[in-house]
């Protein structure tokens, strides 16, 4: 039998922490963050990504999105800055995105990869070289797991902390398993996943767990969120959170930790004054300074 799971109780533990600025704080303060991603067909999950990691409170959100989904990205919110990279014949990175990026990574102080980045040969080749090199912490998500299928192992290497947030079908990827497999104890799945990576690992869905990697491995269970958050990108807004927590200088651990805690506060607030059931994900954006207040 491996640890304990804890309850995650609100707001004690999760408000606590929360990065609380100075009066005298100015933007570069406040974490410049970057977020790499995207693709013709999916533009959007880097926008919601992004104005995620600002509405958790980070400073400066950049975007690293293929040429053809710079456009949406940058007319979706007027706060992020967006940079196309060269892109594939698929829409997504192609040749070039890798050293094209590098500046932008330099600049930042952490990355979310992997939301709406498809699965293309260039993209998976990037999401490595970013995980095992850049140096950054790296919140890594959606598609961009691909790039660790069935090789969690690898993840031991990356110069950085990295937080994965995998849904179960990701996981299952990640370990080389079904979703059926990952479902049937999601516990013991969790942990592995830490175990094998020596990462943060989230395993999302109703009552999310968190297994922070390293020694002890502990194990936490979400007690907030509600079926609002069973809809098209609230994955990639939960995955903005986490980097904006970082970007402020959160500890990784307790920014994944602390992330799912606030994502799902912000849709239990959201389906309490409106309704659970057709919230977008982009509805929580807005929500999350009052969430963020009232936690704090
Ligand atoms: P993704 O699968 O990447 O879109 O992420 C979905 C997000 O919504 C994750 O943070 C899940 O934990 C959350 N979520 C999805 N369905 C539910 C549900 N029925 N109850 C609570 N949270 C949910
Ligand atoms: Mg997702």
């Amino acid at each position: 039998p491996g640890p304990a799971v804890y309850p995650l109780a609100l707001p004690a533990r999760a408000g606590a922490r929360l990065p609380r600025p100075g009066e005298d704080a100015h933007k570069g303060t406040r974490g410049r963050v970057l977020v790499v991603g995207g693709s013709r067909p999916m533009p959007g999950a880097v926008a919601l990504a992004a104005q995620a990691a600002l509405r958790a409170g980070a400073g400066l959100v950049v975007a690293a999105v293929p040429d053809p989904a710079a456009g949406l990205v940058a007319s979706r919110a007027a706060e992020i800055i967006t940079h196309g990279l060269p892109a594939a014949a698929d829409g997504g990175f192609g040749p070039g995105a890798a050293e094209a990026v590098l500046p932008l990574v330099e600049r930042s102080v952490a990355l979310a990869v992997g939301p709406g980045i498809g699965q293309g040969d260039w993209a998976m080749d990037l999401v490595r070289r970013l995980v095992l090199t850049a140096g950054r912490p790296v919140v890594l998500d959606a598609d961009g797991l691909r790039a660790f299928a069935a090789r969690p192992e690898d993840l031991q290497s990356a110069p950085a902390p990295v937080v994965l947030t995998p849904h179960a079908g990701e996981l299952a990827l990640l370990l080389g398993t079904t979703p059926e497999a990952v479902q049937a104890d999601r516990p013991a799945a969790v942990r592995e996943a830490a175990r094998r990576t020596g990462q943060t690992v989230v395993l999302k869905g109703p009552h999310t767990l968190v297994a922070t990697g390293g020694a002890p491995l502990t194990v936490w269970v979400n007690l907030t969120g509600n079926r609002a958050l069973a809809t098209a990108g609230s994955g990639d807004v939960l995955t903005g959170i986490i980097l904006g927590l970082i970007g402020q200088g959160m500890d990784p651990r307790e920014a994944a930790v602390t992330g799912v805690a606030l994502h799902g506060f912000a849709a239990d607030r959201i389906a309490a004054r409106i309704a659970p059931d057709g919230i977008l994900a982009g509805d929580l954006l807005g929500e999350l300074p009052a969430a963020r207040a009232a936690l704090a």
